[in-house]
C-alpha cells in the first residue's frame, strides 16, 4: 500500500463569498446525499491500495454536509485507506458549527479542525461577505474542545478593505485568547471571474506596501506568542504543523477526491474537473510528470526550513546542483535568502516576494 496524504473535496457552500474562487456550489439536500454516496463508492472501491497517513476535508464548506454524511465518509476511508491515520483535518464555518456533533466526528476519527475567522473585526468580515461573527468563532472553538479535539486552526485575512495593523492586532489577539494551535494568515488575493474582482475598483483595500507591513507585523507578532512560522502563510505551536499540508510541500504523494481535487501519485499528477459529472464518471484528467527538480525547489522553499542538502539526495538520489547554492548565496546579501551549511531557505523578506526569487533561483546558470 502507498502511504500518500488524502483530500476530500466537500463542494457546498451556504452561499458564496465575493472573493472565493474555490469549486462549491449551493448547498442541496438531494445534491449533498447524491454526493456523499458517490465519494464512499469511490473510496470502497480504492480499499487496499493506499495507506492515508493524513486525511484532509476541504471545501467548500465540509461541515455543510453535516454530521452522519461527514460519519458515512470518514467510514468508509477507515475501512479502505489502513489503520496509521496521524491527522485528519475538517475544515468548519463557524457558523455551522453549532449544527455539528464534534464528539462523534471525534470518534470516527476527525483529530483537528480548521476554521476561516478571517478576522474578528465585524467591519471586516462584513467588507469579505462572511456570515458569521467572532462571537461564532468564540462559541465554536469552546464546542470543539469540549468534544476533546485540541488542535485547532483558525484561518487570517491580510489585506482586507480598511485592514490596519491595529485592526491585525485585535484579530491576533483573539486568536491567542482562544489559545488555538496553528493560524493560516493568507493575503487577500482578487481572483479573475468573482465579484470582488469586477468591484475592486470600489472595494478601497490597502495597497501593496501595507499589505507587506501587516504580512511582517504578522510574522513578528505571532512568533511572540508562541506561533512560529513554518511555511509562508502557515503558523504553528510546537509540533504542530499541517501534517497534510507538508506533505505538498515536502512534494510526497496524495491522492485528491473531488470535483477539482488534484492528485499526484508515483511522479503523475492528475486532477478532476470542477465539475460533478467528471467525478460521477470518475474521469481525471493527466496533468504530466510531477517531482522535478524545480517543483521541489519551489515547494521547498515554501517552508522556513527551505532546501535541505540532505533532504533534496535522499529525493533525488544526487547532490543538489551547486548553481542554486551560489545564487542562493547571492541573494543572502539582498537580504532575500538565509544560507547554512546544509542548504538554504527564503527570509521574510523574501517570502513577500517568493515568485521572484524561487524564479532568480531556479533559471540559475
Ligand atoms: S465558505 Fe469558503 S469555500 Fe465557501 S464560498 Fe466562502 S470562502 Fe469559498
Amino acid at each position: 500500500m502507498r502511504n500518500i496524504g488524502l483530500y476530500i473535496h466537500i463542494p457546498f457552500c451556504r452561499g458564496k463569498c465575493p472573493y472565493c474562487d474555490f469549486f462549491s456550489v449551493n448547498w442541496d439536500r438531494n445534491a449533498v446525499e447524491k454526493y456523499t454516496q458517490a465519494l464512499c463508492r469511490k473510496i470502497e472501491s480504492l480499499k487496499g491500495r493506499y495507506n492515508a497517513e493524513t486525511v484532509y476535508f476541504g471545501g467548500g464548506t465540509p461541515s455543510s454536509i453535516g454530521t452522519q454524511n461527514m460519519i458515512k465518509i470518514l467510514n468508509s476511508i477507515n475501512s479502505s485507506f489502513g489503520k496509521s491515520c496521524v491527522e485528519c483535518t475538517l475544515e468548519v464555518n463557524p457558523e455551522s458549527a453549532k449544527e455539528q456533533d464534534f464528539k462523534l466526528l471525534k470518534e470516527a476519527g476527525v483529530n483537528r479542525i480548521s476554521m476561516g475567522l478571517q478576522s474578528a473585526n465585524e467591519n471586516e468580515l462584513k467588507a469579505l461577505g462572511r456570515k458569521h461573527s467572532a462571537e461564532d468563532v468564540v462559541k465554536a472553538v469552546s464546542m470543539i474542545k469540549s468534544s476533546g479535539i485540541s488542535n485547532i486552526s483558525l484561518d487570517l485575512m491580510l489585506g482586507i478593505s480598511e485592514q490596519t495593523e491595529e485592526s491585525l492586532e485585535r484579530s491576533i489577539l483573539f486568536c491567542q485568547e482562544l489559545d488555538i494551535s496553528h493560524i493560516s494568515a493568507y493575503m487577500l488575493k482578487i481572483e479573475p471571474g468573482t465579484p470582488y474582482s469586477r468591484q475592486k475598483n470600489s472595494l478601497s483595500l490597502p495597497d501593496e506596501d501595507t499589505v507587506c507591513d501587516l504580512y511582517e507585523y504578522t510574522v513578528q507578532r505571532l512568533k511572540k506568542s508562541g506561533f512560529a512560522q513554518y511555511e509562508i502563510s502557515n503558523f504553528s505551536k510546537p509540533g504542530l504543523e499541517s501534517r497534510h499540508n507538508l506533505k505538498y510541500w515536502n512534494c510526497e504523494e496524495y491522492l485528491g477526491l473531488g470535483p477539482g481535487a488534484h492528485s499526484f501519485i508515483n511522479k503523475n499528477r492528475f486532477y478532476y474537473e470542477r465539475n460533478f459529472d467528471s467525478f460521477f464518471a470518475d474521469i481525471t484528467v493527466n496533468d504530466g510528470k510531477g517531482g522535478s527538480e524545480d517543483e521541489y525547489i519551489t515547494m521547498r522553499l515554501r517552508l522556513s526550513d527551505g532546501i535541505s542538502k540532505t533532504e533534496f539526495k535522499r529525493y533525488f538520489g544526487y547532490d543538489i546542483p551547486q548553481k542554486y547554492i551560489d545564487k542562493a548565496a547571492k541573494l543572502e546579501k539582498l537580504g532575500y535568502t538565509v544560507c547554512t551549511q546544509n542548504g538554504f531557505s527564503l527570509s521574510v523578506k523574501g517570502f513577500l516576494i517568493s515568485n521572484t526569487i524561487i524564479t532568480e533561483i531556479l533559471t540559475a546558470k
